[in-house]
């Protein structure tokens, strides 16, 4: 099925496709919107779809467990922790959330933790920083999640299409070629013509289904998805996709019934007393008490746990079970907890793309761009791999199609 009706549309009111719901595409869409409110006139603001292949919002996710005995939950942020403001402008951005405090600086005490060695002796604790106003890290409340699921509702001229993967861009290719006749016949029919010049673009779901057509095409799917949707579409820049390297990264989630059931590591009484632990290991990064982070009090004792993205990386294609039961051998020498203490709730999540490597003295890739063809490949490993790339490469993005518009 192919929407022609968007042909004449086109001048006023671009037809944007956002590939990724992650934050990268809300972020996009939030800042289109804004861009185009500011022109002043309702006929050009763009029509946006977001298309994704999940039933969420990226690599911003929570995870939780009931307990049927309390009703209360356990909560992970198996993704990211945390992220940082470190321009004016993302600062600006994110202020009204800050207001309302869905978004809360985190002034986490953190601590430095060797896990215990074979000789069975304790792990050692040593203060290292405690994350401030002027080194803020910024948490969503009450979960992750909440504050990708506030961008998603505010956005007035997007539609989100969840759990639709769209298709290698090549097969538009291939699919334009098979409907082309049949095209012309029905066009003939409705006394409409095919615009060979257009620079529109039609997206395809697995199945092979028109996902309508689109002025722009922007993907923001993780580089090694991003590599397979652009193969062979004649992307002008193809070669720069694989340039950044990412790695993987597992993450493990620990739960207790009672703050009583801790391990003495974990239940305030040792001190330094903290909240984040950055681990000297060969398999763990870092050690996150999701119970004492602000507006999470309410939570059942419930601990994330980053490993290693090398460590992650050399593992990513083994059985998640056997590399669980590897994180909880270290997790246990980490924390220190015996039988009476040891979690009762476990689970382990694999993230394929977590982390891009970010070499310091290399350029920034930025988005890339073929404006040929009104396509974008964008995402947080353009820039540093964070949150606040997301925004940045958002910000990018926006310049580009509202200069062209
Ligand atoms: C374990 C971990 C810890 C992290 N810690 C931090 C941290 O402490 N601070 C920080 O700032 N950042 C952190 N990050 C990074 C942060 O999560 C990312 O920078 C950010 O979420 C990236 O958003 P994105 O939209 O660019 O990509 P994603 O969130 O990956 O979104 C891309 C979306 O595209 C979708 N998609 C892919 N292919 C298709 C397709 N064919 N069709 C439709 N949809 C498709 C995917 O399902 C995905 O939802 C962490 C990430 C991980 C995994």
């Amino acid at each position: 099925m192919t929407d022609h009706a968007s042909c004449s549309t086109v001048l006023s009111a671009p037809k944007i496709a956002i590939i990724g719901g992650g934050l990268t595409g809300l972020l996009t869409a939030t800042l289109l919107e804004r861009a185009s409110n500011q022109t002043g006139s309702s006929s050009n603001n763009p029509q946006i779809t977001i298309f994704e292949k999940s039933r969420s919002v990226g690599r911003l996710a929570t995870r939780y467990r009931s307990d049927s005995k309390t009703d209360k939950n356990w909560q992970w942020s198996f993704g990211a922790q945390f992220f940082t403001a470190k321009t004016a402008d993302f600062q600006q951005f994110i202020a009204p959330w800050l207001d309302t405090r869905l978004l809360q600086p985190w002034c986490a005490e953190v601590v430095e933790l060797t896990a215990a060695d074979e000789n069975g002796q304790s792990p050692n604790i040593q203060s290292k920083e405690q994350w401030d106003a002027v080194h803020a890290r910024y948490i969503s409340t009450p979960k992750m999640t909440s504050w990708g699921r506030e961008l998603a509702a505010a956005l007035k001229h997007t539609t989100i299409v969840f759990k639709t993967r769209v298709a290698p861009l090549a097969q538009y290719l291939q699919y334009q070629n098979q409907q082309q006749s049949q095209n012309q016949i029905q066009h003939q029919t409705h006394n409409q013509t095919f615009n060979q010049n257009s620079k529109q673009t039609e997206l395809f779901d697995e199945t092979g289904a028109s996902l309508g057509w689109f002025d722009w095409v922007i993907c923001t799917a993780p580089n090694g998805q991003a590599v397979e949707l652009m193969a062979d579409s004649g992307f002008a820049q193809q070669d720069k996709i694989t340039k950044p390297q990412m790695q993987a990264c597992y993450t493990l989630m620990l739960g207790w019934n009672d703050v009583q059931k801790l391990p003495e590591t974990l239940n305030g009484q040792l001190t330094p007393q903290w909240d984040v632990a950055y681990l000297n290991s060969a398999i763990l990064d870092r050690i996150f008490i999701e119970h004492q982070k602000p507006a999470h009090g309410e939570l059942l004792p419930s601990v994330t746990i980053h490993a290693r993205n090398d460590w992650s990386e050399a593992h990513v294609d083994e059985d998640i079970e056997l590399v669980e039961e590897q994180l909880l051998q270290a997790a246990k020498r980490a924390l220190n907890w015996n039988e009476a203490s040891a979690p009762s709730q476990t689970d382990c999540h694999r993230w394929r793309y977590a982390a891009t490597i970010v070499n310091k003295d290399a350029e920034e890739l930025g988005i890339l761009i073929d404006a040929t063809k009104q396509w974008i490949v964008s995402g947080d490993w353009c820039a540093k791999g964070n949150i606040e790339s997301c925004y940045r490469m958002a910000q990018q993005t926006v310049k580009v199609i509202m200069q062209t518009q």
